[in-house]
């Protein structure tokens, strides 16, 4: 039997061990934290993501959890319309999903021939030619056929393997809630969905299921995320809640609603950072197997088109599909081929909207505001198409 390990169980751990799994490889998935547990907070899948889970089989639990996310347009701080909303069709439309719902459908499609051992931190991968590829904490060696690196933006593999590659800060940092129905404002507009940008400045909200219905998500509420220039505050919760109060002050409803249902316990701040350049391979054949980059191991992003989680699908489904045709070390490379370019042009996208987002200086605003009605909506439309037109190979 083929075997794997896959180190770290995020969101693209977890999906890649649960496809290899059930194409009935042996996979071993060492996570460093005692528990695998997710943020309290939501994720937004784009078609691409969604068709990705579908290929791995996880379309049906995704179903049962996801709330569809009707486009809201773009504003700016002062209420004008960026981008107004466009109706999109049906296959086009973005799901949102509680990370906690998300998930418990990735542990369900784990089934029970996977050895989960947490509290493991990987330090070190071997990839002697000759030798079959392995990962060791510093006391315990686990060689496998193949090694999956999906241990996030820090992954110590791909700082031993693509060392070119390096962590550096996005320039801002992120907030994220979610607000259960309970606590939630009555809004006018249901479901919630919308985003406003200014200077330095963005602030996205979404509903995740509907008040008072237990379809959709089994933990909804109001989702929003806020970015803001600068680095993350050393603050505690409530003072960071009090100075993201004072920044969107005056910003559009429901803004100023949302933040005030807010409980400082809700509160999940994160640095944005991203992969800088990206790495030069994200295969590499050792022996007669392999070990391949995966999720933020390979391509870390800044949030602003909310494709990370998506393109970890997308490369989870891949890989799988490939070692169903293709044998080892050859699939390595294939992935690589496939998935390379594919996560390059994402990036590249979501840089343009990073610099849209943080123009700074009057003169630069000024030329900036005027054109970024055009910029923008050609820049969501390229981003959108481009997550929408990504298929599973087959
Ligand atoms: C504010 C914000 C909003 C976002 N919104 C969206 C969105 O709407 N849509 C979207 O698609 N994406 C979004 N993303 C991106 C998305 O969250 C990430 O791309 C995704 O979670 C990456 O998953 P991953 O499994 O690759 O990595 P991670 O989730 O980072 O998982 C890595 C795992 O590896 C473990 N690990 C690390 N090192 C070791 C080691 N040495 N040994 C063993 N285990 C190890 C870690 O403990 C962790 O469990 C957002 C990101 C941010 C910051």
């Amino acid at each position: 039997m083929r075997s794997a390990v896959v180190v770290g169980a995020g969101v693209g751990g977890l999906a890649v061990t649960g496809a290899l799994a059930r194409s009935g490889w042996q996979v071993t998935l060492l996570e460093r934290a005692e528990r695998v547990r997710p943020e309290p907070t939501a994720v937004v899948l784009w078609p691409n993501g969604v068709r990705a889970l579908q290929a791995l089989g996880l379309g049906p639990g995704l179903a049962a959890i996801a709330t569809p996310l009707p486009d809201g347009g773009v504003r700016r701080p002062d209420g004008q319309w960026l981008v107004q909303p466009r109706p999109a069709p049906a296959d086009r439309m973005p799901v949102v999903v509680h990370r906690e719902d998300l998930h418990d459908a990735l542990i369900a499609g784990l089934g029970d021939r996977v050895e989960l051992r947490t509290g493991v931190t990987v330090r070190h991968v071997r990839v002697d030619p000759g030798q079959r590829p392995a990962v060791s904490d510093g006391q315990h060696t686990i060689e496998a056929d193949l090694v999956v690196a999906a241990d996030g933006t820090d992954s110590g593999i791909r700082r031993q393997l693509a060392p070119e590659s390096g962590v550096v800060s996005s320039g801002c940092a992120a907030w994220r809630a979610v607000i259960p129905w309970y606590r939630a404002p009555q809004l006018p507009d249901q479901p919630a969905a919308g985003e406003v940008l200014g200077a330095g400045y963005r602030f996205v909200a979404a509903s995740l299921g509907e008040r008072g219905s237990s379809g959709g998500s089994t933990r909804g509420g109001i989702y929003w995320v806020a970015t803001a220039a600068g680095a993350p505050r050393p603050e505690p919760p409530e003072v960071q809640l009090a100075l993201l109060r004072r920044w969107y002050a005056g910003w559009p409803d429901p803004i100023g609603a949302l933040l005030d249902a807010t409980d400082p316990t809700d509160l999940v701040q994160q640095e944005v950072r991203e992969l800088r350049p990206l790495p030069r391979s994200y295969g590499f054949p050792v022996g007669p197997g392999g070990v391949v980059l995966l999720g933020d191991a390979a391509h870390a992003m800044p949030p602003h088109l909310g494709q990370g989680a998506c393109l970890a699908f997308e490369d989870a489904a891949t890989l799988a599909s490939l070692l169903r045709e293709t044998r080892l070390p050859d699939a390595v490379q294939a992935y690589d081929r496939v998935r390379r370019p594919r996560a390059a042009t994402v990036v590249r996208q979501t840089r343009r909207m990073s610099a849209v987002l943080q123009t700074r200086g009057r003169l630069a605003l000024r030329a900036r505001d005027a054109a970024l009605g055009t910029i923008n909506s050609r820049l969501l439309s390229s981003a959108a198409a481009s997550a929408a037109q990504w298929r599973p190979p087959a």
